[in-house]
């Protein structure tokens, strides 16, 4: 279930365009998706030019609706190097964006976004309000718990052991929040190379940094994180979800219950290896 959900309630009709375990990254839009646009009241956008096929996508519905973006409000984390990269069939894809999109794997960014999602119901259905808000407080009560879950869970791990690697680099926010330090592979300027990722580089920091869990994420391929965690001779502890919930049936169906799994995934492999 979505934080849309948790907020609207049986007052809305959701629509979501990129789905559980989807890629907002390369999602190609459907011809439904602009039908969808065109009826809706108010389209909830991350921003931070995650979705990089909506602006096309909203002008070519050529929708009315309120587009809400949801980490206005938000301290965003500059990106270094001016992006990211992913690995996708053994190639390097350079996700340029001056500022790191993935800002909801902190709970007080999503505090923000819940609070973005209120005033943009609140604006479109003044009847509902009342419904909106009281709906909003359950959830963001729980949200305060699932945060001092989370400080508590890494607090409890020695200082030493909080080093892990991932496939992309889309916990940047939750570093600066828990603090849990993630390592990833970089791409390479080679084209010609095998490997379009840096894994000696990686394997080097992995050494240094005494990194003590590897994991898998539920939106990228798993061949290059196998190949890294056999050069570094570390176990995959687990799948992350990172940019995408899971299907109803998964570990993460909702963003609760992604930023538990995730916390207790990272804890419980640091504490295993
Ligand atoms: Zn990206
Ligand atoms: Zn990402």
């Amino acid at each position: 279930m979505t934080s849309a959900s948790r907020v609207g309630g049986d007052r809305i009709a959701l629509k979501t365009l990129v789905g559980p375990n989807g890629d907002a990254h390369v999602y190609e839009p459907k011809p439904a998706d602009a039908i969808a646009l065109a009826g809706a009241d108010v389209v909830l956008t991350n921003g931070l030019e995650l979705e990089g096929f909506l602006d096309r996508l909203i002008t070519a519905s050529a929708t009315e609706a309120d587009i809400i973006i949801l980490t206005d409000g938000i301290e965003p984390r500059e990106e270094p190097g001016g992006g990211h990269y992913h690995f996708i069939d053994g190639q390097a894809i350079f996700h340029a964006g001056a500022y790191d999109p993935h800002a909801r794997q902190s709970v007080a960014n999503a505090k923000i976004y819940v609070e973005n999602i209120v005033g943009a119901f609140c604006a479109a259905d003044a009847d509902g309000c009342e419904a909106y808000t009281a709906n909003a407080e359950r959830y963001l009560g729980e949200l305060d718990a699932l945060h001092t879950e989370i400080i508590e869970r890494v607090a409890a791990l020695p200082e030493d052991r909080r080093t892990v690697v991932v496939s992309h680099n889309a916990f940047g926010y939750f570093e600066g929040e828990y603090g849990i330090h993630f390592l990833s592979p970089q791409g390479v300027s080679t084209e010609s190379e095998a490997s379009a990722a840096d894994v000696g580089g990686l394997i080097r920091e992995i050494r240094d940094q005494n990194a003590g869990a590897i994991f898998s994420e539920n939106i990228a391929d798993t061949r290059l994180i196998e190949q890294i965690a056999t050069e570094a001779g570390l176990p995959i502890s687990d799948v992350l979800y990172s940019d995408a919930l899971s299907g109803p049936d998964g570990a993460a169906p909702s963003y609760i219950a992604m930023m538990h799994h995730n916390a207790q995934a990272i804890t419980t492999g640091l504490a295993a290896n």
